[in-house]
């Protein structure tokens, strides 16, 4: 059997692989295809596609971006995007700046609790254009603020508490648009994870192409539901681990396997796009 996963991060977002160690573990393991789903960038995909085909494994550009539809959060994930594409790098520029805003708003709620966190060594443990909470948790424990990540989450960064900072979010609507006009198919990431079911229908009216069924924080339960969903509204499945390397605890590379016939329908997909794209083109 071919397997591959779908959803991965590294340290151009808050994982902490760089894109050849995440390959050479892909590799290791048996993987058929893998794709990067770095938060609000594609930057580490020229590096993990060329580590890719040295270790003669396939590899499927993408990006991961944050955006909402009626007050619900929802990530949507992109696939076989042009990772050249104009509109696209200058709309993710644009949420890379709303990261990097947002980490010296947290930094400064944090301060405002007598914590004595700097803002620059946020940024410099992160090292990156998407920083998020993560790396402002990891620059608290390094700091010896608190004790590990989970307390940074739970007493700061979580939702609801004093150092939690919104990020301004384009539409779900927009979200799709934007993928769609870089060539690439919208994916809505771990719905049961973020509870969207709810605007499944509105997304697939907008164009959504597929939905994460498998996901770490799925249960067979729940990718059972999501499945039975895909094939209700013809849209592509996808699955991966969401692994970030060395976050909380061991990576989770490996822990979610997609079958590879449902690669085989992501190319399918995006074939079929194509030439709806340039028919209408020529008209
Ligand atoms: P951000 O994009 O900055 O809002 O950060 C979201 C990321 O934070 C997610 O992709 C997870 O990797 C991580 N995350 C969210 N909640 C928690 C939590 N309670 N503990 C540890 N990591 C978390
Ligand atoms: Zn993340
Ligand atoms: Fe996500
Ligand atoms: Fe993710």
């Amino acid at each position: 059997m071919k397997f591959a996963d779908l959803h991965l991060h590294t340290l151009f977002s808050d994982g902490t692989f760089t894109p050849e160690e995440l390959v050479e573990r892909a590799s290791k393991l048996g993987f058929a295809a893998i794709a990067l789903t770095d938060h609000d960038t594609v930057e580490g995909c020229e590096r993990a596609a060329a580590a890719c085909a040295a270790a003669r494994m396939e590899f499927i550009p993408g990006t991961e971006l944050t955006a909402e539809h009626e007050d619900t959060e929802v990530h949507i994930l992109a696939y076989l995007v042009d990772t050249q594409n104009k509109v696209l790098l200058k709309r993710i520029a644009e949420f890379q700046s709303v990261r990097q805003n947002r980490i010296r708003e947290m930094v400064a709620a944090i301060n405002k609790l007598g914590v004595p966190l700097k803002a620059d060594d946020v940024f410099a443990l992160a090292n990156c254009k998407s920083p998020g909470r993560p790396h402002v948790a990891r620059a608290m424990v390094k700091a010896g603020l608190v004790a590990n990540l989970d307390e940074a989450f739970e007493r700061f960064l979580k939702k609801g508490r004093p150092a939690w900072v919104p990020k301004t979010k384009m539409s779900a609507l927009e979200g799709v648009e934007l993928i769609h006009q870089a060539g690439g198919l919208a994916v809505m990431a771990h719905p049961g994870l973020n509870r969207t079911d709810d605007i499944i229908p509105d997304l697939v009216d907008a164009g959504l192409d597929g939905i994460e069924c498998f996901h770490t924080k799925h249960s067979t339960v729940m990718s059972e539901r999501y499945l039975e969903i895909a094939d209700e509204y013809h849209l592509v499945v996808t699955g991966g681990s969401d692994c970030h390397g060395f976050s909380k605890k061991a990576p989770l590379i490996g822990t979610v396997k997609l079958p590879y016939e449902h690669v085989e329908r992501l190319y399918a997909a995006k074939k079929s796009a194509d030439e709806k794209r340039r028919a209408t083109a020529v008209k």
